[in-house]
């Protein structure tokens, strides 16, 4: 669009939460439009100077903006945010569907899948994983993402090789997208020397540790040897806690309690806690304060849960899969909304596109009413968990990675998949086709 380094992007409307309040509560007076009252947006105008955000002005102001020798986008009232930040994928699996489906759609069936394709077809060589992965990040920064974190499947004989990709890519796409690595083990995996061992090479790709958390009778006795651990190799925690409908799973509370217990001080991030949302009110809210006091964040992963969850043969779902996202919000927690898995046996669609996250996770959260401060949920709070101090915000002094869409509302926003939305990277628009699904063919099949 632009090639110029100095240049204004008139026109825009910006979530309130991502403006700073200084220069926002000077044009409070002049938003009289409904639709930028209901849904919090700011209008106004911004100056990009060597990729970096110089000046937002507010939308009366255009009369200061010197034209004659600049560059002027028009962005025609359209929404406009930072990049986004997925916080959960599985870059590792994605991209398998056709070769390794799951046929009866439901978790087991998703394990049986992965189980197949990684471990007994052994499929995740080094060039088969290196290109399925990048296909996912290509698909990534084409929507408009900065940051991603992916677990990884890390069974004795495959996690060599995929640290290996992990770190190549990583190191190719730093310009691009910052990657870091969660290791996804059962809990027992981190016991004993070997446990130490695996610790240490995650330590080694400055990963985080994680893996499932499933209600075993040593689960708590698991937790506190993985928190000593990460404590000792100062590492941040990420764990995939209670996808499931039974009340009894209450893994998410034994991992509150267990950083609790032992004075964590890192960030630690649960996923899915699905189970939440069928337990008594009492038993929930009891758990919420105890991820607040522990300073859990929580990603949840709507589209894989409507997917999973409450799968049945032959019987219509009657439950959406989400955690009480409404609830932990309420309770000052950091909710975030993240992918998940595309394209393989635990999710059969997806496109790495945190828009349609978005849009799905409204749509089956009802975080439309009110949209309130729900897109940091995809930008800035992950990016925040991240631990990326640069990422997710719209700021004089802040890199311009942005996207601006032509929508000018979040019904708008939310009703097309706006794929003709317009994503600046360091000030500059980048091309933003998708890579190709016969990239992939000799490998799929
Ligand atoms: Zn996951």
């Amino acid at each position: 669009m632009t090639e110029a380094s100095h240049f204004w992007i008139i026109n825009v409307r910006i979530p309130n939460c991502f403006i700073d309040s200084s220069i926002r509560s000077p044009n409070l007076e002049i938003n009289r439009s409904p639709t930028l009252e209901r849904d919090r947006l700011f209008a106004c105008h911004l100056e990009i100077r060597d990729g970096q955000i110089t000046e937002i002005l507010p939308s009366s102001k255009l009369s200061q903006i010197p034209t004659e020798s600049l560059s002027i986008i028009d962005g025609k009232q359209g929404i406009m945010i930072p990049c986004f930040t997925d916080l959960h994928t599985h870059l590792d699996k994605g991209h398998i569907w056709e070769r390794s489906p799951n046929l009866d759609g439901t978790f087991q069936g998703a394990l049986n899948g992965i189980y197949a394709d990684c471990t007994e077809q052994e499929n995740w060589k080094y060039e088969d994983l290196y290109r399925r992965m990048e296909f996912g990040l290509k698909c990534s920064y084409a929507h408009g993402t900065r940051a991603i974190r992916t677990h990884l499947d890390c069974p004795p004989q495959q996690f060599d090789t995929t640290f290996k990709v992990f770190t190549e890519l990583r190191e190719k796409w730093q310009e691009k997208i910052t990657m870091q690595a969660v290791s996804l083990v059962q809990l027992s995996y981190f016991e004993g020397v070997e446990g130490e061992k695996f610790a240490d090479a995650i330590a080694d790709i400055g990963g985080t540790m994680g893996g499932v958390a499933y209600m075993v009778p040593e689960l708590d006795q698991h937790l506190d040897r993985i928190f000593t651990l990460a404590t000792e190799r100062n590492l941040n925690l990420e764990f995939h806690t209670d996808e499931n409908d039974d009340p009894e799973s209450r893994t998410l509370h034994h991992i509150a309690e267990a950083a609790l217990r032992n004075n964590f001080s890192s960030q630690i991030v649960c996923g899915h806690c699905c189970s939440l949302a069928v337990q008594d009110e009492e038993v929930a809210n009891q758990t919420i304060a105890l991820v607040k006091k522990a300073n859990i964040g929580i990603v949840s992963l709507p589209m894989c849960n409507l997917y999973l969850q409450d799968r049945v043969a032959d019987r219509t779902p009657r439950w959406r899969g989400v955690t009480l996202l409404r609830e932990l919000d309420a309770a000052g927690v950091s909710v975030t909304l993240a992918s998940d898995n595309c394209r393989d046996s635990f999710y059969g669609f997806g496109d790495h596109d945190l828009l349609e996250v978005f849009s799905m996770g409204t749509k089956i959260s009802h975080l439309d009413t009110p949209y309130d401060n729900w897109i940091e949920s995809v930008t800035s709070r992950p990016a925040a968990l991240m631990g990326l101090s640069d990422v997710g915000k719209i700021g004089i002094g802040e890199t311009a990675d942005l996207v601006l869409f032509k929508a000018r509302s979040y019904s708008e926003l939310l009703s097309r998949s706006q794929s003709d939305r317009t994503v600046f990277r360091n000030g500059m628009a980048i091309d933003t086709t998708l890579p190709d699904y016969a990239e992939l063919d000799d490998l799929i099949g």
